[in-house]
């Protein structure tokens, strides 16, 4: 922690004012005659005045100790992935709102961050693999229980020197592997297999048409959406599948479109929520070869980790073979 950091703490921790902190310290400078450095001198102020001074690693934290509802977080991580911005219409006002997500890391973990408005205009300055760091933050509890950092008015954001910092995997990008080795919750794989079997019991869950939110049924078979109450719901696609690749099996969870390339339906027939189109349109899928790509949680059910799809293609080798000959034809 640099001087003027010290002074500032000391300055926020207790009722001196500034100018004061500054008399203190050139006391102590002269009490011990030249004995003790400006940083020593300002270290002993703070002392007796009861603030504490991290002695080592300035008060940052490592990633894997900031958990939620933490203020003044400093961090120092590198910029693992920086998210297109998202724009949203406000009630209250003509300028749409912005958000943008980045993920920091170090070698303890990942930790997003969400920008709004004029804060995206920081993931401007910034490129992957930067390292950064990051004073005065406050973190807040995403929707998975995780912490999540926001960036609040006392925000410090700077270049920081990239060393000691080592390379970090980006928790978004798929990592190849075989089932056998799918074991990181919260972490995205693609993997390759046969589909051994659709489920297609309840493959239909209902959602309100103006927001997509699901809806839920109420005694009198009514549907209500929390937000737009009673309404005619549209039916939207769940399915799961079991895909197989010889080390070791896992059961892919496919929503909406993902569901629709699983089964090969269109969004028509989605809607209509007929569950005898289903389980024909299933028929043909068990046996393919697939690649998916998703992401991991675990299942406290069946007491396994499963991916929550978020891509799917069917590996056709003999439609890639003749596809391949109509090229060297024409
Ligand atoms: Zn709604």
């Amino acid at each position: 922690m640099e001087v003027e950091d010290i002074i500032a703490k000391i300055v926020e921790e207790t009722e001196l004012e500034e100018d004061e902190v500054r008399e203190n310290i050139e006391e102590k400078m002269e009490e011990f005659e030249g004995l003790v450095s400006e940083e020593g001198a300002v270290h002993l102020v703070a002392k007796e005045h009861g603030v504490q001074i991290a002695e080592q690693g300035d008060g940052e934290l490592k990633i894997e100790n900031v958990v939620p509802e933490m203020r003044k977080v400093h961090i120092k991580a590198r910029v693992v992935d920086i998210s297109d911005i998202n724009t949203f219409e406000r009630d209250d006002d003509e300028e749409d709102g912005r958000v943008q997500n980045l993920v920091l890391g170090d070698e303890t973990g990942t930790i997003r961050v969400t920008l709004w408005d004029e804060q995206t205009e920081i993931a401007e300055k910034i490129e992957e693999d930067d390292v950064i760091e990051i004073s005065g933050a406050y973190s807040v509890e995403d929707n998975q229980g995780n912490a999540e950092l926001r960036l609040g008015d006392e925000v410090q954001v700077k270049m920081a020197d990239d060393d000691d910092i080592p390379e970090v995997k980006n928790p978004n990008e798929a990592q190849e592997a075989s089932i056998i080795d799918v074991s990181e919750e919260g972490a995205t794989y693609r993997v390759r297999g046969m589909v051994l079997n659709v489920y297609t019991s309840n493959p239909f869950y209902t959602t309100c048409p103006e927001c997509e939110d699901s809806v839920r049924e109420d005694e009198d078979g009514n549907h209500v959406c929390e937000e737009h109450g009673e309404v005619d719901p549209e039916y939207a696609l769940a399915i799961s599948a079991v895909i197989d690749d010889g080390t070791d099996s896992i059961r892919g969870v496919f929503f909406r479109d993902q569901a629709r390339d699983l089964l090969d339906m269109e969004e028509d027939e989605e809607l209509e929520g007929d569950v005898e189109t289903v389980e024909e349109s299933a028929e043909g899928v068990a046996g393919k070869e697939v690649e998916l790509e998703g992401r991991t949680r675990y299942n406290d059910y069946f007491g396994r980790i499963e991916l929550i799809t978020n891509s799917y293609s069917v590996l056709d080798t003999e439609k890639e073979l003749e596809q391949l000959l109509d090229i060297m034809e024409a």
